[in-house]
């Protein structure tokens, strides 16, 4: 751990401010100083410390991340066996190396019934670039070169990247970036809080979602529609569950035009939701499931993409007419980060975290609800397993919401933040995210919901 006295580490705040380019920053208020930077230095359990001592529990884990909680000594000591072994070697040509095989077996082990291989990236978003080229790939090998277009959903995350920024459905990915780019279609969020018609109930919510996919789906036509991505819980875009009967309504929709599922799991995958995958959580028969964050709770960089049999036997047919296939990364199967899935993976396993998420979940989204679920500024306490949202709205009865120049969500998550708990304000609306480490416990869980009862008070006071 840096030690905070030392002059060096003084002076990383103006190194930070004039050297580091930070993802999702506000550039020049950062660069000028106007913005606070935090130099964490050191973390335990569902804790994290800064430079400056002050210690905040982190109910984001990070980035939905750190699912097994800081500190796993398990994971460290795989990781630095691993280095000292063998640091490095490709998986190009069939090369591999061993923990990268062993997690793969371990995935396919633990992944819906169907499925077959793991490609590893190092991201989210590199994982779903891969899925595209291999929905591509797929329709070629099919002798069906129209079939192109994929379908996402508005609100939905699926990364940053060209092709990934463009699946994304939220505004301040595309903006000035000349996203989203062909062929990429985006079709309405289920977001039943949101909803236009009110007096909807859920079940006709979701078949108004299957309806405008199919109207979409005509629009275009069928013949070149290849695939539909989207999170089995809305994650960045509000961390929102899916109305009832959404799913099996949108899968008879793609079913019926033979147009492909991509369940990107980044969020989901390996227990978040009370469920080892979210697909099982909710019945989706996914051809494709993107998998990272939650792989090694971010001890080191790793993606996967998990091939269903189906798409695998046309991927070995592309190969026997084309030639091996011109896809991979440099650290593909990298075995850092393959050692530190494997020790990850047993230490969920070990220590139950896919039952804690469940029942933790539910007393946590419990006592939220009881906390605060009744004030006029709380439209919807949701959630499920250990992912859960409170939207912030002007008033409950009316569904009127704040203007976002107001910028309620992010004063209440730093309002939270100086009560010692880390959340997050999601990017498009007031809406104050939460996705612990699965490790959770009740008191954790108690000192979150203490926290944000003060923290919303606290801000509606002020206003
Ligand atoms: N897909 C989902 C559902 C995500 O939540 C994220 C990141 O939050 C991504 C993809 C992109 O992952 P990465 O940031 O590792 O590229």
């Amino acid at each position: 751990m840096l030690d905070p006295t030392e002059p060096a580490t003084n002076e990383l705040g103006a190194w930070d401010r004039d050297h580091l380019f930070h993802p999702s920053t506000h550039m020049a208020q950062h660069a000028r100083g106007e913005t606070p930077n935090r130099v964490i230095v050191g973390a335990e359990g569902v804790y994290i410390v800064d430079r400056e001592g002050r210690r905040s529990l982190d109910a984001f884990a990070g980035l939905y991340c750190v699912n097994v909680g800081y500190g796993r000594k398990s994971i460290a000591e795989a990781i630095a066996r691993q280095a000292a072994t063998l640091p490095y070697y490709h998986a190009y040509a069939g090369h591999g190396t061993e923990p990268s095989i062993r997690l793969a077996k371990m995935i396919v082990e633990r992944a819906p019934a169907g499925m077959s291989r793991v490609f590893f990236g190092l991201s989210g978003s590199d994982a779903n670039e891969t899925n595209l080229k291999l929905v591509w790939y797929f329709n070629n090998v099919l002798g069906r070169p129209e079939k192109k277009k994929i379908i996402s959903r508005w609100r939905g995350y699926h990364g940053s990247g060209v092709m990934t920024g463009s699946l994304t459905g939220l505004a301040a990915f595309h903006n000035q970036f000349d996203l989203p780019k062909a062929p990429i279609l985006h079709t309405e969020a289920p977001y039943y809080y949101r909803r236009a018609d009110r007096n909807m109930g859920e079940e006709a919510f979701s078949q108004h979602c299957a309806d405008r996919l199919e109207a979409l789906i005509q629009a275009e036509g069928p013949q070149t529609i290849a695939a539909f991505i989207g999170e089995p819980m809305l994650g960045t875009g509000g961390i929102v569950p899916p109305p009832a009967g959404y799913w099996p309504k949108i899968q008879a929709v793609l079913k019926r035009h033979d147009i492909l599922l991509i369940a990107d799991e980044v969020i989901t995958a390996f227990g978040r939701l009370g469920s080892m995958f979210g697909a099982g959580h909710y019945g989706i028969e996914a051809d494709l499931i993107t998998v990272a964050k939650g792989l090694t709770s971010a001890y080191a960089p790793l993606s996967g993409v998990i091939v269903s049999e189906k798409i695998w036997r046309v991927l070995e047919q592309g190969s026997d007419e084309y030639g091996p296939i011109g896809h991979g990364w440099t650290y593909s199967s990298h075995p850092l980060c393959a050692a530190a899935g494997v020790a990850n993976l047993e230490l969920v396993d070990e220590l139950d975290l896919v039952a804690n998420a469940r029942t933790v979940g539910a007393y946590f989204k419990g006592a939220l609800s009881d906390a605060v679920g009744g004030q006029r500024c709380v439209g919807e306490v949701r959630g499920e397993g250990l992912l859960a949202a409170i939207e912030l709205v002007r008033d409950k009865d009316d569904r009127v919401f704040f203007d976002a120049s107001e910028k309620v969500g992010p004063r209440v998550a730093a309002a939270l933040l100086a009560h010692g708990v880390i959340a997050r304000a999601m990017p498009q609306g007031d809406i104050l995210g939460f996705a612990p480490p699965l490790c959770l416990t009740r008191q954790e869980a108690d000192t979150v919901v203490d926290a944000t009862r003060k923290a919303i008070a606290q801000v509606m006071a002020e206003r």
